[in-house]
């Protein structure tokens, strides 16, 4: 019997119209991402906060971007190593168990700082050297899923993508708030704790792959083993000419240098947009708005929550029976992690709040994903399905509309101003925009690279696809810190405008060249 998806009988169950196997890749990645992102956000806050009064290292704001910019940008060079030693050696399910646990250990070591500062660095160290392993390899298994390159696919990735961002909005929200009101060391245990639940969850559960992911000695192993199973080995690699090859390489190098464009600009996320939110907007909470403020906060907590342990229970229907301590781990997670939220909310609810914080726009970006990616992966599904370089050039236009509001926004600010009250609004706007950019970027991007690699060299390819985040950070934080100047010399919106107009401007070269590159990938749509 020819089956449907690759890997074992049981990932043919579904979950929403995609194998199984793809919903553990989801809450892997969803545990990763949340120590990634509740980690990051801590990073800066505990450098800078008082030695005295506030357990940090008084470090100068200064030190402590410039710190945090070289450990986001090397966490994107190692992927490409990773995928490297994935496609030869590893295989990618090793790679991703391998990557996990060096990055539990990495935030075990963060959370002991408090002895020596070694600790810290060494923690640091794992993770960029863990998410190497991790990272390239977690998205191709994820490809390797579809047996053909069809829309499934996108709308598969588009999931995962989901996943990341539930563990994004998850881990800013409670290892930030667990850091700051707590202490710092409970802030970094938190993230390895569920990094490590994670692991465990993928590694109790990997059987149901089958033979996707294995390197080739396991490969030939399974092979043998399954002499009287009807699964049998599949040589995905399609017999394509070298020229063809060589012309899907090419479009990989545009995808993966427009994306540079793209972080770029979204990347002022952490810095510039940060600054705006903290010192340019009015973000006072009187009367009713209080309240309100709080309900909304418990609702956009409570409605993620919910939807992911839906996704949970579905799941558990499907692999409990045969993958049951894998399950449980996760299970023990969700008990663990609703009895966070819980107590958050409850503790908010009974504090004061007179101010909306300054990070919690960043939150937003996240959430909107969570809700929005559905909707996406339906289009990419549907007849209104445009090519991959024209998806592109939307995300790239959108990511400029979205600094468009902000440049608006800005507009009523007096040069060289320090502070100001813009409206909220903008910012949420902004956010919006950014991120319906990026679900026509990032998991379509993700989708494409797996779609275009040569089988053989599909983790090195992520590599490349993720090197391109390490020079978009680097730029990033580089152009962002002329915002003082910028606003001295001209004004906030010329500021913003920077980031309106260069992504609009490599929007339109990007639709110049669709043609071009869609011929190129010779049938791939
Ligand atoms: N937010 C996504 C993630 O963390 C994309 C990151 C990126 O490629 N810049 O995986």
């Amino acid at each position: 019997m020819e089956l449907k998806f690759g890997g074992s009988e049981y990932n043919q169950r579904t979950v929403l119209g995609h194998p199984s196997g793809l919903f553990v890749l989801f809450f892997t990645e969803m545990w990763e991402r949340f120590s990634y992102y509740g980690m990051r956000a801590l990073l800066v806050l505990f450098l800078t906060a008082s030695l005295m009064d506030e357990g940090g290292w008084g470090w100068p704001r200064e030190d402590a971007l410039v710190l945090y910019g070289w450990y986001t940008g090397l966490v994107y060079i190692t992927p490409i190593f990773g995928g490297l030693i994935a496609d030869k050696v590893l295989g990618y399910r090793n790679a991703v168990v391998w990557g996990a646990l060096l990055m539990t250990l990495g935030h075990a070591s963060m959370a002991l700082e408090g002895f020596t500062n070694i600790f810290f660095y060494m923690g640091l160290l794992l993770l960029i050297l863990g998410n190497g392993l991790f990272k390239p390899n977690i998205s191709s298994i994820v490809g390797q899923l579809y047996k053909t390159n069809g829309k499934e696919k996108d709308a598969g990735y588009t999931i995962f993508y989901m996943g990341i961002n539930a563990g994004a909005f998850l881990g800013i929200l409670l290892c930030g708030y667990i850091g700051e009101k707590v202490g710092w060391h409970y802030g970094f245990g938190l993230a390895g704790i569920f990094m490590f639940l994670g692991m465990l969850q993928f590694y109790f559960g990997q059987k149901l792959f089958g033979e996707i992911g294995l390197n080739p000695k396991e490969a030939e192993a399974f092979k043998h083993g399954i002499a009287t199973g009807d699964e049998k080995i599949e040589n995905k690699e399609e017999e394509v000419t070298p020229e063809v090859q060589k012309d899907r390489l090419v479009v990989i190098g545009f995808f993966a240098f427009f994306t540079i464009f793209f972080w770029w600009a979204f990347e002022q996320a952490g810095g510039s947009m940060t600054i705006f939110a903290a010192d340019y907007t009015d973000r006072v909470l009187v009367g009713n708005e209080a309240m309100t403020f709080k309900i909304i906060n418990t609702i956009i907590t409570v409605v993620p929550m919910l939807v992911i342990t839906w996704v949970l229970i579905m799941l558990f229907k499907n692999i409990f029976s045969a993958y049951a301590k894998s399950n449980i781990f996760l299970g023990l997670s969700f008990v663990l992690i609703w009895g966070i939220v819980i107590w958050m909310l409850y503790r908010e609810f009974l504090a004061d709040a007179t101010e909306v914080p300054a990070s919690w726009f960043s939150v937003l970006n996240s959430l909107f994903i969570i809700l929005f990616a559905p909707i996406f992966s339906k289009i990419w599904q549907s007849k209104f399905n445009p090519s991959g370089p024209v998806k592109f050039a939307i995300g790239l236009a959108l990511l400029g509309i979205g600094f468009g509001a902000l440049a608006y926004g800005a507009y009523g600010i007096p040069q060289g101003a320090k502070t100001a009250s813009v409206s909220m609004i903008w910012l949420v706007f902004a956010y919006l925009f950014h991120t319906l950019g990026e679900l026509c970027v990032s998991p379509v991007g993700l989708s494409y690279i797996s779609k275009l690699s040569p089988t053989r060299l599909v983790g090195l390819m992520f590599g490349v696809w993720f090197m391109a985040n390490f020079v978009a950070n680097l730029l990033a934080g580089v152009t962002g810190s002329y915002i003082d100047t910028i606003t001295q010399n001209y004004s906030m919106t010329t500021f913003f405008l920077i980031f309106t107009l260069v992504p609009i401007g490599a929007a339109f070269i990007m639709l110049i060249l669709s043609r071009m590159l869609v011929k190129k990938m010779h049938g791939i749509t």
